[in-house]
């Protein structure tokens, strides 16, 4: 019966292939449902903006159509976001998968390399820039979302990033997007459709032609901007699931580039991390 069933299918697709006027729109239709059912890939690293993505997207669709991604690339940080991210997952019932990528081999940068101190230093040429990292996390988050049945994949860029990390630029996300369109796209759109749809995403920010696409909320907002909106709807004692240091102590050192940062929205909110540093 199933395979009689994907026989008409297999047909019926052949047929539209052959009509392409009725192949783009029959595309567009069925675009939409099937995106009705799609779960959301989080890009969650146990970080300060990416809870507040999952706390945002959680809430929105709900826990058991999230699934929470993280990547172990060698960072000096991982065993304690991590373990803020898993904490997260466990208690509101959320998949987690865990990546390993050997950006550690590339080495270079103090995240990776322990030779190299985490220094203070906040100037764009800062020692804790690892390039090219988003781009390797969002197509690796693509190959996922296509296996996991999700049409959404988030990343937590904010508004400080892209001074020292350069692929946080919204132009850059932008243009990833354009690579999945074209790599990952439907297989019953046609190549002349995705080409259209390509130079349609170069100018605009309209979702519903993407089949898999990097959603960034946070990307021209700062950091206190976005903790404020938290706090809205939760005490500060959710951030107890995230951790930011980059040096990765039991706890945050309070000095790195990371902590500074966390800092300054704790300060501008007026409340007390309930993670707490070292100094
Ligand atoms: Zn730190």
């Amino acid at each position: 019966m199933q395979e009689s069933r994907g026989l008409v299918i297999d047909a019926g697709l052949i047929y539209l292939r052959s009509q392409p006027k009725y192949l783009n729109r029959f595309s567009d239709i069925l675009h939409k449902y099937e995106r009705l059912n799609m779960k959301k890939l989080i890009t969650f690293s146990g970080g300060a903006d990416s809870l507040a993505i999952m706390l945002e997207y959680k809430d929105k669709y709900g826990p058991e159509n999230i699934v929470s991604l993280g990547f172990n690339y060698g960072q000096r940080h991982f065993k304690m976001e991590n373990a803020a991210a898993v904490r997260f997952c466990n208690d509101f019932n959320i998949e987690r998968v865990v990546l390993d990528v050997p950006i550690g081999q590339i080495g270079g940068c103090s995240l990776v390399d322990h030779s190299i101190p985490v220094t203070t230093d906040m100037s764009q040429q800062r020692s804790t820039v690892v390039p090219m990292r988003n781009g390797i996390f969002m197509m690796l988050a693509a190959s996922l979302a296509q296996v996991k049945g999700c049409d959404v994949i988030t990343h937590g860029a904010c508004a400080e990033d892209e001074v020292a990390y350069r692929d946080c630029r919204p132009i850059f996300f932008q243009f990833l997007n354009c690579a999945i369109q074209a790599g990952l796209t439907s297989p019953i759109k046609g190549s002349e459709q995705i080409q259209k749809d390509i130079v349609h995403i170069s100018c605009s920010h309209e979702p519903d032609i993407f089949d898999i696409k990097i959603e960034t909320p946070l990307i021209l907002e700062k950091k206190e901007t976005t903790m404020a909106r938290i706090l809205k709807s939760y005490s500060v004692d959710i951030y107890k699931y995230s951790y930011s240091c980059y040096n990765g102590g039991e706890q945050q050192c309070g000095c790195c580039p990371a902590c500074q940062e966390r800092k300054h929205a704790f300060a501008v909110n007026k409340v007390i991390d309930p993670v707490g540093y070292m100094s």
